[in-house]
């Protein structure tokens, strides 16, 4: 498959463009993730790039054992809500070894393949949550 070949590159370009970047009101201070186009806190539209802190603590997580049509194959798994360093709250899946994980575990952002599609060999990926040792 000739079109495997390209995944690498396009992989690293999606790793450096999207990867935890928010955006930072310059008036305020206010971070935001996703980004903003305008800050809630104050109303300006100057806003700037902001790479957010790769590394943040649990808040609340749920292990889920009974999984959606299409996901069984993947129970028990784990979600939850993690909050940066800079007080961003972000929701997303908790990977790694989740039996011992409690309020304000240490996890770091990665990516990893969601799922992939059989017909097109496109790999689809997003950000998860590992748990720092
Ligand atoms: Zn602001």
């Amino acid at each position: 498959m000739p079109q495997r070949k390209s995944v690498p590159l396009a992989w690293r370009r999606f790793q450096a463009r999207y990867r935890l970047v928010g955006s930072k009101c310059k008036n305020c201070g206010k971070i935001y993730f996703p980004p903003k186009v305008f800050c809630k806190e104050c109303g300006s539209k100057e806003m700037e790039e902001y790479k957010l802190n790769e590394e943040g603590k649990v808040l609340t997580y749920t292990i889920i054992h009974a999984a959606p049509s299409g996901f069984e194959h993947r129970v028990p798994y784990c979600v939850g809500i993690i909050e940066l360093k800079e007080g961003v709250k972000i929701t997303g899946e908790i990977v790694g070894d989740f039996s011992k994980i409690k309020i304000g575990t240490k996890v770091k952002a990665v990516f990893r393949k969601i799922f992939e599609d059989g017909k097109s060999g496109i790999i689809h990926y997003g950000l998860k949550w590992k748990i720092v040792e």
